[in-house]
């Protein structure tokens, strides 16, 4: 049970259903005179966790109204094909979001694909002009994860201005696009990102007003490490063996949430927090490819 002195969940949940209930009345209104939006995904492999991924994302995207279609690729399907699909993708008039799930296998260089995606259809917001556009601070989409996090900071009345804001992470993905947000002049947080060759990682992350772990490192951010009063957003999703589950394993954060909940301002649970929002933004995402493409045509 909660103590009283606990910090406010940021709550994925309910967070990102009114997300996706925004999105699913946007959508009613602009399937008056257009077709759905449509997105493609595309699965390389047998990943359980990448297809867990597609499945919650094919669910999220028929809540709202988004149809979809996902390509599901044998392991062993050559960079070449994939990238034919890719082109064929590119070319269709029908889709107006591609979403290539990764990891992609080894064999296969992720950058290449990534960049093979028209940077129009790109609602991933990975493909390097999107990753450019965002830096400048003109975006046109915005990688869904740290999209999700802005998301939930102004939803929940937290304004960054002033803040220190310290990231653990400097992934493409996450760390680096969620740095350029916070920096924008409408965020205004003064911005620290640390990573695997950080000196004295705590020193960093104890002076943190808003600090955001996405390292992938089980619960390895304790109270120790974490300002008294800090907001704190765990995006790492880690899974840890608990032989007493039917899975056998469950999922925990970067930071240890008994710790650190107690210590904190607000934090957001795994699960139940970031990932939720990922997907919620999204679906927003290809409803702005669908009025982009709309647009151009
Ligand atoms: P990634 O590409 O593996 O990057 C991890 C980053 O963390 C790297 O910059 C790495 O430093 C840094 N790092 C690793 N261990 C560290 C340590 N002990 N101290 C300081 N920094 C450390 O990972 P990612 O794709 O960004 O994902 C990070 C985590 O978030 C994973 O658990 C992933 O599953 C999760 N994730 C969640 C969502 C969501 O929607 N909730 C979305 C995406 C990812 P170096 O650069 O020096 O290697």
């Amino acid at each position: 049970m909660p103590d009283a002195s606990d910090a406010d969940l940021l709550d994925g949940q309910a967070l990102s259903q009114a997300v996706r209930d925004e999105v699913k009345a946007d959508i009613a209104t602009w399937t008056d005179d257009h077709r759905p939006p449509f997105l493609s995904a595309v699965l390389v492999g047998d990943n359980a966790a990448s297809k867990a991924y597609v499945r919650g994302k094919e669910k999220d995207a028929a809540e709202v109204g988004i149809e979809t279609e996902t390509h599901h690729l044998d392991a062993d399907t050559s960079q070449d094909e994939l990238l034919d699909l890719v082109h064929d993708l590119n070319d269709d008039a029908s889709i107006d979001g591609i979403l290539v799930q990764l990891p992609l296998p080894d064999h296969v260089d992720e950058r290449t694909v990534i960049d093979a995606v028209s940077p129009s259809k790109d609602v991933d917001g990975f493909h390097p002009e999107n990753l450019g556009r965002l830096m400048r601070g003109t975006p046109r989409y915005i990688p869904a994860t740290p999209y999700g996090i802005m998301e939930m900071l102004s939803r929940s009345d937290i304004d960054p201005e002033g803040m220190d804001a310290v990231i653990v992470g400097r992934s493409n993905i996450v760390g680096k696009p969620l740095a350029n947000l916070l920096l924008r002049r409408t965020a205004n947080a003064t911005v620290t990102v640390c990573h695997s060759r950080t000196k004295d990682l705590a020193a960093h992350t104890r002076r943190a007003d808003l600090l955001v772990a996405a390292a992938g490192q089980a619960a390895f951010i304790d109270a120790d490490m974490v300002k008294e009063h800090a907001v704190v957003i765990d995006v790492g999703i880690n899974r840890v063996d608990a032989p007493s589950t039917d899975r056998g394993y469950r999922l925990v954060g970067d930071i240890d949430f008994e710790t650190v909940r107690p210590k904190a301002h607000r934090i957001t649970p795994v699960p139940g927090g970031v990932g939720l929002m990922t997907r919620a933004m999204l679906l927003r995402n290809t409803l702005k490819a669908a009025r982009l493409r709309a647009e151009s045509a």
